[in-house]
């Protein structure tokens, strides 16, 4: 997608200007893209087209652009099924679906079990004595070794040490307690404009990502709002992630790699009759084994998507009860501000070099113009990208509702309660802006 700012100097005087479709009056902001708000002319501006396009490369990303739209259709339609039956009664989903691709999953499993018992059978000769059968086994075991579930492992690069951000830690381990998950093992402070959560490696280490441009723009609240969410996804019911689906999806998208039809051979010229034959047998059964494996992974991928999109609500629920609809709402919002980040990002690369302590004192840093460039987006533009996101379908994948659905849930979840609300006071803030402070030199200078 492209970046959206202008560069943010020039103030809005043109003449007020109306829109060619429906004759309403629209405001103008050079820094951003006019549209009409009541019939949403130029919602989505369109994307420059190279000039130099033959008839077939044309018809080609034609043809592209029908297959995504397709896609993007097929993933709406499920998540506003999925915002239905949540909306409604989030307790079903949980049970169905969740089960059905815990189940689905387990069958992976007893495939990939499968394999190694055959390997192992062939290799010591029990199920067929003499090489020919070693030489299967072989085979098989090096399939079962790809098949095999892999733990990923938690990231070293930009691990806080507990002792160095003591605050940040012990918010997070504030949050944790509040909703009733363990302590993380690490936080990890990255560029992304985004937080995660991930449990990896054999000791199942519990580490919390924070990307510092998003976490920079947001106020102390937000952060918390965002804090608990990511954290939320410990307590939410949330196993897409966990051993059991997260493996059986890695060994399917192996088989799917293991059976991918050769292509290349055919095109090497005759190898004699035998050969072309064999070839031909060969790509054939594995095509049909390839469509078998895609349709499964379709099907997991299915059922995460319900399963994936009903935690995802109730981490953003959580996110609520730790903080208000209004900080977790704007939070989410914020989330949308991405293409202000790679427009900062683009402006700062662009500047002259600082040299270390030269420049002038009063030049904003990459940090402190991000915050004023998001700080200051009109509200006209944040609804743009709102509706924008909605058209879409702004989510990262299906397992994320897109944000306009999450908004609408946090306006549909029962009236809140603060029970014991956690507040991040300035004071504490400001001490973990001190924390990080050694971490935000150092991103800014690989960001730049
Ligand atoms: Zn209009
Ligand atoms: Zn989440």
């Amino acid at each position: 997608m492209s970046t959206t700012d202008a560069p943010a100097d020039s103030p809005s005087a043109r003449p007020a200007e109306r829109c060619p479709e429906c004759r309403s009056a629209l405001a103008v902001n050079e820094r951003f893209p006019t549209w009409c708000p009541s019939c949403e002319w130029n919602l989505l501006p369109p994307e420059p087209v190279p000039a130099d396009r033959t008839p077939r490369q044309q018809r080609k990303e034609e043809r592209a652009e029908r297959r995504e739209e397709a896609a993007r259709r097929d993933v709406r339609e499920r998540s506003e099924q999925v915002f239905k039956l949540v909306s409604e009664d989030g307790s079903g989903l949980r049970d169905s679906s969740a089960a059905a691709a815990f189940a689905l999953a387990g069958v992976v499993h007893l495939v990939s079990l499968t394999v190694l018992l055959f390997g192992l059978g062939l290799v010591s000769g029990l199920l067929l004595p003499g090489w020919p059968g070693r030489i299967l086994g072989v085979i098989a075991l090096g399939i079962a070794f790809q098949l095999r579930p892999r733990l990923g492992r938690p990231t070293r690069d930009g691990t806080l040490d507990r002792a160095a951000v003591p605050t940040l830690y012990g918010l997070v381990d504030r949050i944790s307690e509040e909703l009733g998950a363990p302590k993380v093992d690490s936080i990890v402070v990255d560029a992304e404009w985004n937080a995660s959560f991930g449990v990896r490696g054999l000791r199942r280490h519990r580490q919390l990502t924070i990307g510092l441009p998003l976490w920079t723009v947001l106020a102390p609240q937000q952060r918390v709002a965002v804090l608990a969410h990511e954290i939320g996804h410990c307590v939410n019911g949330d196993n897409r992630r966990g051993l059991w689906n997260g493996s059986a999806l890695n060994a399917l998208v192996e088989w799917y790699r293991l059976t991918e039809p050769d292509r290349t051979r055919a095109q090497q010229g005759p190898t004699g009759l035998v050969m072309m034959v064999a070839d031909a047998v060969a790509n054939r059964v594995l095509w049909v084994l390839n469509r078998a494996v895609y349709g499964l992974v379709v099907l997991m991928n299915r059922q995460w998507l319900r399963a994936g999109q009903a935690a995802e609500y109730r981490a953003d629920l959580l996110a609520v009860r730790l903080t208000s609809v209004a900080d977790t709402r704007d939070a989410l919002t914020t989330l949308l501000h991405w293409p202000t980040f790679e427009t900062v990002l683009h402006r700062q690369r662009t500047l002259p070099k600082r040299r270390p302590g030269g420049g002038r004192p009063d030049d904003p840093d990459l940090w402190q113009s991000l915050a004023e460039a998001v700080r200051t987006v009109p509200p006209l533009e944040t609804e743009r990208r709102l509706r924008a996101a909605a058209r879409q379908g702004d989510a990262v994948d299906s397992s994320h509702p897109p944000t306009h659905l999450r908004l609408r849930m946090l306006t549909a979840a029962p009236p809140e309660q603060h029970r014991h609300p956690v507040v991040l006071d300035s004071g504490r803030a400001a001490l973990i802006e001190a924390e990080l402070a050694g971490r935000r030199e150092r991103l800014a200078v690989d960001l730049l």
